[in-house]
């Protein structure tokens, strides 16, 4: 039977890049709410790999949980977390990037206090990354991990309307410009969630034996 991959995301946006990065493994690619998959996940990992498991592992289970006929045992199951990484701030807010001063705080407000937390400090001591796990569960239960990164600084100021969460202060010294001041298509070609796609990508070719 021919493998099809589950997304485990709610999110329109990661599904859209998902797509266009996995479309030529040539597999159907399914979201949650494409099979009607409504999983509450508790992310209690201490990695962005552990918590990408997680969702990936969770996913699986609803979808075993739901009729045999419908949820057939050949699927893959594919998740993500990601964050960002302030390494002045010892890797803050990390795997809590989401919940980092409460869920309903506004950017505005957590990227000012960012930017205020590491005042005087210059140059490469800014330094920071967005980080992204991905996780795949196969059918037998094996599960598959790959990171992707991308490395930049604290900006001094929040620049560009761009992207979404953290991108205003995350500023590329060799771009001169912050990652909310790119197109969604460069944006994608260094991002880590495309280099953390990829990396699956081809991990899962060599696993199903399929030719590059
Ligand atoms: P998620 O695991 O993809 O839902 O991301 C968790 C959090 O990390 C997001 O809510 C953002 O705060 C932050 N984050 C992840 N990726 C990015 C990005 O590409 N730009 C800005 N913030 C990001």
């Amino acid at each position: 039977m021919k493998n099809r991959i589950i997304i485990a995301t709610s999110n329109e946006g990661k599904m859209k890049e998902v797509r266009m990065i996995l479309d030529d493994l040539g597999m159907e690619i399914l979201s949650m709410k494409e099979v009607g998959i409504c999983a509450e996940i508790v992310e209690n990992g201490t990695t962005f790999e552990e918590n990408a498991y997680i969702k990936a592992a969770a996913v699986q289970q609803a979808w075993r949980d739901m009729s045999e006929e419908r949820a057939p045992f050949g699927d893959i199951v594919l998740a993500d977390d990601s964050g960002l990484e302030v390494d002045f701030l010892g890797g803050a807010p990390g795997i809590y990037s989401a919940r980092y001063m409460g869920e309903e705080t506004s950017y505005e407000v957590k990227n000012q206090a960012i930017i205020d937390k590491l005042s005087g400090v210059r140059g490469e001591a800014r330094s920071a990354r967005f980080v992204c796990a991905i996780a795949a569960v196969l059918p037998s239960g094996e599960k598959l991990t790959a990171r992707g990164t991308i490395e930049g600084q604290i900006g001094y100021e929040a620049a560009g309307d761009g992207g979404f969460g953290y991108d205003p202060i995350f500023y590329l010294p060799k771009r001169g410009l912050t990652t909310a001041q790119l197109t969604a298509e460069e944006k994608n070609e260094i991002s880590h969630r495309g280099r953390a796609l990829r990396a699956m990508k081809e991990i899962l070719r060599k696993k199903l034996g399929d030719k590059p």
